[in-house]
């Protein structure tokens, strides 16, 4: 059977490892956090003391941490992933990053006869845990046939997009949107509240209309309404904002890089980085709808 190393065993990652225990994978999983790495123990995994040491004995290495310099971290350097792994193993980057950063550790990885995809996932922890998660990866369609088996024990949606670095793309662009239309349903609903009119109503009209969003029918931001969303749970993530904050701020820079001018996108990851310096940066990213109260004033509008 096939021997995972799986590094980043948080939030998103312990669901996803734990399904490829369901499903008869060998998983050896390493996180920073001891208590990470404890909760993977429970869950079936042998733990791990080092990056070195999970992936030593691998046959494919998979990768789920918060960030590009987390990423580019964990892969390089000493005891990194690049210099422990066996020539010839498969690593599989799951985490949202810079295109360009996946592209670096690919170069990095092939110079010493490792193999390496990005494969960012989108679905939220519910998918996670259900195993139906959406994954777009980027890499030689050789190196995607290999990791097929290991992404379906995670995904229902697997999605060759292009070469390495094009999985992260896709999923930059399918952030851009999520992040806008979380700001903007978290606007609307606050309109719809301040007239008096039922949130449950409303939701239900959008639903039925043009407007309707995957944001609002399952990560609705006002609490009560959709039974699984962060909302309902205090915001508990979820997604953390300051990962949408990064998400967001992936697209800016990309379309910066590439002298696009956006306009939306920087507004709505100003809100979120606003959010995250007055007490949100470890909720949800729908706690955005909290930090949009009407304000107090008296003086006229
Ligand atoms: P998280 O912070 O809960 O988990 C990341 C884990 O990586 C942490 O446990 C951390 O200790 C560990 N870590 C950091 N550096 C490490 C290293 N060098 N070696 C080993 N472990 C290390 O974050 P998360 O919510 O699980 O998100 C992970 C990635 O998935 C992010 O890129 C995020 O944008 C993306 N993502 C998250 C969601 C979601 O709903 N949470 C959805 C889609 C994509």
């Amino acid at each position: 059977m096939t021997r995972i190393g799986f590094l980043g065993v948080g939030t998103m990652g312990l669901p996803m490892a734990t399904n490829l225990v369901k499903k008869g994978f060998t998983v050896t999983a390493y996180d920073l956090n001891p208590e990470a790495v404890k909760a993977a123990v429970a869950a079936g995994m042998t733990g791990a003391a080092s990056a070195a040491e999970a992936v030593t004995g691998a046959d494919i290495v998979v990768t789920m941490l918060p960030s590009s310099p987390h990423v580019e971290a964990a892969y390089g350097g000493d005891g990194g992933i690049i210099n422990a792994a066996r020539k010839g193993t498969l690593c599989v980057d799951m985490s949202t990053v810079d295109p360009a950063a996946s592209r670096r550790v690919a170069a990095a990885a092939a110079e010493r006869g490792i193999r390496f995809v990005d494969a960012p996932v989108s679905g939220g922890t519910p998918r996670a845990t259900d195993g139906t998660l959406a994954i777009m990866v980027g890499g030689s369609i050789e190196d995607f046939q290999a990791a097929l088996p290991t992404l379906q024990a995670m995904g229902t949606n697997v999605i060759h997009v292009g070469p390495v670095g094009s999985g992260e793309v896709a999923k930059l662009c399918n952030n851009l949107v999520a992040g806008v239309a979380a700001v903007a349903v978290s606007e609307a609903f606050r309109i719809a509240e301040g007239f008096g009119v039922d949130p449950k109503v409303v939701t239900e009209v959008i639903a039925k209309s043009s407007g309707n969003t995957w944001v609002m029918e399952h990560m609705h931001p006002v609490p009560g309404i959709v039974a699984r969303a962060a909302s309902t749970n205090g915001y508990a993530p979820g997604f953390m904002t300051d990962l949408m904050c990064k998400d967001v701020g992936l697209a800016v820079d990309a379309a910066r890089n590439l002298r696009i001018p956006l306009f939306v996108a920087p507004a709505a990851q100003q809100v979120y980085r606003l959010a995250s310096s007055h007490g949100l940066a470890r909720k949800d990213f729908t706690s955005v709808y909290t930090f949009l109260k009407p304000s107090a004033g008296t003086a006229p509008v």
